[in-house]
């Protein structure tokens, strides 16, 4: 068994793989970048060292570095966790040839699975069920255009090099086809490098099920029994499950062998997962289920897999990687129960789901699931990383078990003044359709109005805060509640300031659960800061309305729409911003006028910078 182990990662996988190594009595060493030093990954481990400033390709994309720390630390391994170098096969060789144990995919499979072109070839070649559609070796937009006539729309334009759901453009009508593909082409080009396409039918109802294989250095290939994905926005995976709902026994195996032969095809040893897209409208069938492509690493959702199956996946990697064969043969591993995972983001749905950013100064997670998160209370979230704050998992005996529990655990989630997506995830998990087994990639977008939380607190929310108030008030009413009233029939009656506006609130028994610490209410995963009115105010609210448009995250301009003395109407929109991989438009908070103008295309912005202001409001 490998003795030392280096982690090339950070936050939540990072502890994830300290905490089975330390279990496995295997020396553990982080490397870490300048704002991580206090992190609890580079505590937890035995050794720690740092290895460049914050972003990304300054230290934990930094090869050179990284070997450089597993030389001075004797680290005997590396594990590269997720995202990052994980499926860099260049790294994988150099790792290797600086005579260290890679705890990741053999390079020449993650170069064969690397491009999504080059590996639905190889897995038509296996035998192996792909989405119908074009590989493209002909890139002429003339030809791309034909073949997606002839496949028939809608069509799904993907790039070859493209992931993390970057780099695809659904075409609904042939006539928009020549527009849709220039402006994938682009995309793939900025954030690939390489603009090559391929195009695919697009799967109606479609499902996302992936299979959990796992290949050792015998020749060995098992899978782990597939999950469901299918709870995703803008492509990117929010609640995760296995098994999948409505899964037979006869798709199940049909699925779990094509994943184990496309396995095989490429000589895998480690974990993988095979993704696959279901065409789900007339439920799950073997014969509707394809390839979509492989990831030659572990996944973000992989514990889902370890709770139905009882398996730890990092340990299983790190016997692999020390040579040992598969921990158990296919007939040894079954399905226990249900399990689901919903991914905790600082991010704001009811705004966008705009990233959230700063301090968590208020952190509690539930203890009733089993928690992965990378941050404690008092840790810091910012834009150089991705703002996933903690994994949610549990554990159920049925799927409405596991969905209850993890609602449940959703609901209870706590943070402040980092917004997150908690009462988002407690709604869908809640949500009847869901609830039947209804999942579809669309799920989020059709049911996104009653899913997202609105912006002005809801009665209940009112109800608590204002129920928090009201004991304060007893031989107390002159001096600390302004906007209370004295007369006895309205002695229920207290007006509320939540997020800076006030309420007048007729408390009514029972008053709804909530939590209150310090100014803020913990509802059903939302927070609210409230308090008592504030003598002199004039009420209507402040922040947004007093006409500064500011910039809600670090990001680039990359549109402004107006001009300085322009006449805007409320809501209209301003100015575009870009950060981490998602546009926020900035609207006009009021009618009015464009008073100053400091946003210029193409500029970069700190967080909380003057963009524009808009006077002649309210
Ligand atoms: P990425 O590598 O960027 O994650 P994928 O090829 O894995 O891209 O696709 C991401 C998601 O896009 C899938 O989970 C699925 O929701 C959707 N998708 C991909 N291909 C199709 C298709 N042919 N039809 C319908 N939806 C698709």
């Amino acid at each position: 068994m490998i003795e030392s182990l280096l982690i090339a990662n950070r936050g939540e996988i990072a502890r994830r793989i300290i905490r089975t190594a330390k279990r496995l009595g295997i020396r553990t060493i982080a490397v870490h970048s300048d704002i991580d030093a206090t992190m609890p990954f580079v505590r937890e481990a035995d050794e720690a060292m740092p290895i460049g400033p914050a972003a990304a390709r300054d230290s934990y994309l930094r090869q050179d570095r990284i070997l450089e720390a597993a030389r001075k630390t004797g680290a005997e391994a590396i594990h590269p966790g997720y995202g990052f170098l994980s499926e860099n096969a260049e790294f994988a060789e150099a790792v290797i040839a600086a005579g260290l144990i890679w705890v990741g995919a053999p390079p020449a499979a993650i170069r064969a699975m690397g491009l999504k072109d080059a590996a639905k070839q190889r897995m038509i070649d296996a035998g192996v069920p792909v989405t119908p559609g074009y590989l493209g070796e002909d890139q002429d937009p003339v030809r791309l255009q034909r073949e997606a006539d002839a496949i028939g729309y809608p069509v799904l334009i993907k790039a070859v090099a493209g992931g993390g759901g970057k780099g695809m453009r659904r075409v609904e009508r042939v006539e928009d086809f020549a527009a849709a593909l220039a402006s994938c082409q682009r995309e793939a080009a900025s954030s690939f490098g390489d603009d090559r396409v391929l195009i695919e039918k697009y799967i109606p109802s479609p499902r996302h099920i992936e299979v959990q294989v796992f290949g050792d250095s015998q020749g060995n290939v098992v899978h782990l029994f597939e999950r469901d994905c299918s709870l995703q926005r803008r492509h990117q995976k929010v609640i995760e499950e296995a098994p999948a709902p409505g899964m037979d026994a006869e798709t199940r195996e049909a699925v779990c062998q094509a994943a184990v032969k496309a396995a095989r095809s490429v000589n895998y040893v480690g974990a993988g997962t095979i993704e696959f897209i279901a065409d789900a409208s007339e439920g799950l069938r073997a014969d509707r289920i394809w390839f979509m492509e492989m990831n030659t690493r572990l996944q973000v959702e992989h514990p889902v897999t370890e709770a139905i199956t009882g398996q730890d996946l990092v340990e299983w990697q790190l016997r692999i990687a020390s040579g040992e064969p598969l921990p158990l043969k296919q007939d040894q591993l079954s399905i226990d129960g249900w399990a689901m995972e919903a991914r905790l983001y600082a991010e704001n749905p009811s705004n966008g789901f705009l990233p959230s950013m700063g301090r968590l100064g208020h952190l509690q997670l539930p203890e009733t699931v089993r928690i992965d998160s990378g941050v404690e209370r008092g840790d810091e979230v910012t834009s150089h990383y991705d703002p996933m704050i903690a994994k949610l998992i549990s554990h159920g005996k049925t799927r409405r078990d596991a969905a209850q529990k993890l609602g449940k655990a959703a609901a209870n989630v706590e943070v402040w003044p980092v917004r997150t997506n908690a009462a988002f995830l407690a709604r869908t998990l809640r949500h009847p359709d869901f609830l039947s087994g209804a999942v579809d990639t669309a799920f989020i977008e059709r049911h996104v109005n009653e899913l997202v939380p609105a912006l002005d607190p809801a009665e209940t929310v009112l109800q608590v805060a204002a129920s928090a108030l009201l004991p304060k008030q007893s031989g107390n009413v002159w001096t600390a509640l302004t906007g209370f009233r004295l007369n006895a029939a309205n002695d229920r009656r207290v007006t509320v300031e939540v997020n800076e506006k006030p309420y007048l609130v007729e408390v009514t028994d029972p008053r709804p659960a909530g939590r209150c610490e310090k100014g803020v209410l913990f509802l059903e995963g939302e927070a609210w800061a409230f308090g008592p009115r504030r003598a002199g105010h004039a009420g209507g609210g402040t922040g947004a309305s007093d006409g500064a448009i500011i910039a809600p995250m670090p990001g680039s301009v990359i549109a402004v729409s107006v001009a300085e003395g322009d006449s805007v109407k409320r809501g209209q929109p301003l100015i575009v911003i870009e950060a981490m991989k998602m546009e926020q438009t900035l609207n006009a908070p009021f009618d009015g006028v464009v008073a100053e103008l400091k946003a210029a295309k193409g500029s970069q912005v700190v967080e909380g910078s003057l963009l524009a202001r808009i006077e002649g409001g309210e």
